[in-house]
């Protein structure tokens, strides 16, 4: 493992919040940064040392950013798998393609974790015909959980399909082929486990992140998390067993629903640092941003273990516009993505409530 020296240059593929958050990581530690997007002026870009604006297909521009960084990330999964590849021969990429390639699609995501990592996770099936959803219906019982294949995020593209009755108005609502059914996991709860993965393979995890969503999308999360069911211990052991798997290098989500009964499923898994781990800001710990900083230059982790307890909520379209208000009370912080236009629906910032000692 190679140390980068400071003042070396972190190149981050994506300028979103993410992006912006390892930027500021990165500077922290004494790194350039030099962000590539598609858009300009990107919440990112705008405080990287340097900005790239290209669309990802660009050759010329990905090699020309990848020469000009000492290290490769990616602040989100939707990027060509193709261009992490080409910027791979110029530069190191951490998470590898490897990883990259897993979490595009749901499939072969869920084949990986199944046969390769030993993470339980749902009954599951390729889905290219309205007749295989029936079949999956009849087999594994209503109700089921209808996916695209690829480019899912927060609820979109997945219909519940309740009963036989349904597949035929799911299946027309997603349409076409490269879906995949999942059986519907009876959940108590969902959490969350983010870790980091060293390029020496020094594993270094958070406890657990309780997650409420609403809307579909993440609306808050709270760490560390009671553990009723005592599971804490078999999560890390999964996640260690994700990351060794796809020998990680970076910051990991890893999606659990936990059943009544304490069994645990993996849902997914996000290659990066994850909206579930925007508590670990303000929690009296090495946050999950610089923690993944930290594996990508080949520096030692910090400690993982937070001194409080904090509750993050998402601000989502015009609730950013409580944002200063918001930080004016005490234990409380709050964040702004900066992003130059309010949108509904919008991830626009986020803000830490402190709840007391950890
Ligand atoms: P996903 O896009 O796969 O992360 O799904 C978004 C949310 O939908 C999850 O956080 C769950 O709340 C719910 N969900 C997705 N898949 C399932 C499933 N197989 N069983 C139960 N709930 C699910």
């Amino acid at each position: 493992m190679t140390k980068l020296p400071k003042g070396a240059t972190v190149g981050i593929f994506g300028g979103g919040q993410l992006g912006r958050m390892l930027v500021q990581a990165a500077h922290g530690l004494g790194y350039k940064t030099h962000v590539f997007d598609p858009f300009n002026d990107t919440p990112a870009g705008r405080i990287a040392d340097t900005e790239t604006t290209s669309p990802y297909e660009n050759k010329q521009a990905v090699e020309t950013f990848a020469a000009n960084c000492d290290v490769l990330t990616y602040e989100f999964e939707n990027i060509p798998l193709a261009t992490i590849k080409l910027a791979a021969h110029i530069t190191s990429v951490f998470p590898d393609a490897l990883a990259l390639q897993t979490s595009h699609d749901r499939l072969i995501e869920k084949t990986f974790l199944q046969d390769q990592a030993g993470a339980p996770v749902v009954d599951f099936a390729p889905i290219e015909s309205m007749a295989a959803l029936s079949e999956f219906v009849r087999e594994f019982g209503a109700p089921a959980v209808l996916k695209t294949r690829r480019f899912g995020y927060d609820g979109k593209g997945q219909v519940k399909v309740t009963s036989e009755r349904d597949v035929k108005a799911g299946f027309a609502r997603l349409g076409g082929t490269d879906l995949i059914a999942e059986s519907f996991a009876p959940f108590v709860r969902e959490f969350s486990i983010i870790a980091a993965r060293g390029q020496d393979g020094e594993i270094a995890c958070y406890p657990l992140t309780e997650n409420v969503h609403k809307d579909h999308r993440l609306h808050t999360s709270i760490a560390p998390t009671g553990d009723p069911q005592n599971v804490k211990g078999e999560a890390q052991a999964i996640t260690r067993r994700i990351l060794q798997a796809l020998n990680y290098v970076g910051t990991m989500g890893v999606e659990f629903f936990e059943l009544a009964g304490g069994k645990l499923i993996v849902n997914e898994i996000a290659p990066r640092v994850h909206n579930s781990g925007h508590w670990t800001m303000d929690a009296g710990c090495t946050d999950q941003f610089e923690q993944h900083i930290r594996a990508i230059t080949g520096m030692p982790f910090g400690a993982t273990q937070p001194k409080y307890a904090v509750k993050m909520t998402n601000l989502i379209g015009d609730e950013i516009l409580q944002a200063d208000a918001l930080a004016k009370k005490p234990n409380t912080f709050a964040h702004n993505y900066d992003k130059r236009e309010i949108k509904p629906g919008r991830k626009m910032g986020h803000v830490n409530e402190i709840l007391g000692q950890a």
